[in-house]
Formats: structure tokens, C-alpha cells, sequence
């Protein structure tokens, strides 16, 4: 149902959107917020603080090539962690920190269970292979989050692709 009259428009279409913002500690913590991010310097550290690293979703890290922000995903949050952990020990032991440089390695979406579509290696994906490379990056990050165990865990079968 659209516009004031509510044109009702049938359609077979299914259109599911979902934000991604901060954490509200971050407005708690009276942090000037972006969309309900913090814009971060470019070693992460929240402005004006010498020992404040902010990451993440709860991060608005610019893209000054584009003249935006980097997109907020799990490929982002986890090179910000380890730019985070290097300026840390800068930081503790007096030294430089490092500006974040962001290396994308592509995107992979999943379209419900069966679909995808993506780009990795300089090539386009879609439908069940799209689906496939997508549990493959997620089996991925779940090792490299939490190694064996947590693979082992809550991995997802590849081969599987259909609702059970
Ligand atoms: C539906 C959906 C689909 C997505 N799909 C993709 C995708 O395909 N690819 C991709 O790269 N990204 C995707 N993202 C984005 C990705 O999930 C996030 O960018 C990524 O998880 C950010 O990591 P993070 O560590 O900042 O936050 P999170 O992964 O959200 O981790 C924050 C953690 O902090 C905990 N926490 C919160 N508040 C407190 C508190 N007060 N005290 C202690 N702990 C707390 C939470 O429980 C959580 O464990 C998707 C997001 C959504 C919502």
C-alpha cells in the first residue's frame, strides 16, 4: 500500500530490509554519533581520545577515496580488530599508531537459503553457487573467530541448500 490514497500494488515480491547501527551505550557514553555511529579517526580511536577505540558497526570509518563511509560488515569489523589490537600495543608502548586500511575481499549476500549473489576473485556469483560460497565465507569467520570449537559448533553444511 503506497501513497496517501494507498494504491494497493499486488505483487509476488518478498522485500526484507534490515539497518545495522551502534550499540546505544555508544549515546550513553555521550559520544556526537552519525547514524548512530561514532566517526572515528583514522586509527579508530574516537575523536579527541587518546585510549578510546571504537569498531565495527559502532564505527563510521570514512572511505576517502569515495567520499563515504566503508559499508558495516563482519569482513570490516574483523580487519578494524586487527588494526585495533596493533594501535593498542602503539599506544602502551608509546609508538605511532596505524591507519586503518580497509582490503576487500568481495561481498557474498544470501537470498533466503537457496540464493545468493556476490563478487569475490573479480568474478560475479549468483543462485546456489552464490548460496554455497556464502556458508563457505561464514564456515570461515567462525574459525577464525573461535578456531575448531566454535566451527565445529555452528558450522553450516555447504552441500546443504534446501529448507528442511
Ligand atoms: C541480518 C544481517 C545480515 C548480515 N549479513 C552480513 C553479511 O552477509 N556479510 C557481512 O560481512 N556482514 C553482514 N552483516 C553485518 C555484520 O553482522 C556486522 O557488520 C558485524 O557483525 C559487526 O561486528 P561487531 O563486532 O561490530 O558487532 P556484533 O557482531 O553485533 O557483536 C557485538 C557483540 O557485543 C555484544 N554486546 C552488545 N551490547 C553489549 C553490552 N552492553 N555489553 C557486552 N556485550 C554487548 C553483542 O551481544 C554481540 O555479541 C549482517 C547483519 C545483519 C543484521
Amino acid at each position: 500500500m503506497v501513497g496517501d490514497d494507498s494504491e494497493l500494488i499486488e505483487a509476488g515480491t518478498v522485500i526484507w530490509t534490515g539497518g545495522v547501527t551502534g550499540n546505544p551505550v555508544l549515546s550513553k557514553s555521550g559520544f556526537e554519533l552519525t547514524r548512530g555511529k561514532v566517526t572515528v579517526n583514522g586509527d579508530l580511536r574516537a575523536p579527541g581520545e587518546e585510549d578510546i577505540f571504537i569498531l565495527g558497526d559502532c564505527a563510521w570509518v570514512m572511505n576517502e577515496a569515495e567520499g563515504r563511509p566503508f559499508p558495516p560488515t563482519a569482513q570490516s569489523a574483523m580487519q578494524h580488530a586487527d588494526t585495533c589490537a596493533k594501535n593498542i600495543k602503539a599506544v602502551m608502548y608509546g609508538q605511532p599508531t596505524e591507519k586503518f586500511v580497509f582490503s576487500d575481499k568481495g561481498t557474498v549476500a544470501s537470498l533466503g537459503i537457496t540464493d545468493g549473489i556476490g563478487t569475490a576473485f573479480s568474478k560475479n556469483f549468483s543462485g546456489k553457487t552464490a548460496a554455497t560460497l556464502k556458508k563457505v565465507v561464514d564456515n570461515r569467520y567462525l574459525f577464525l573467530l573461535g578456531g575448531p570449537k566454535l566451527f565445529l559448533k555452528k558450522r553450516k553444511d555447504p552441500s546443504v541448500l534446501t529448507i528442511s
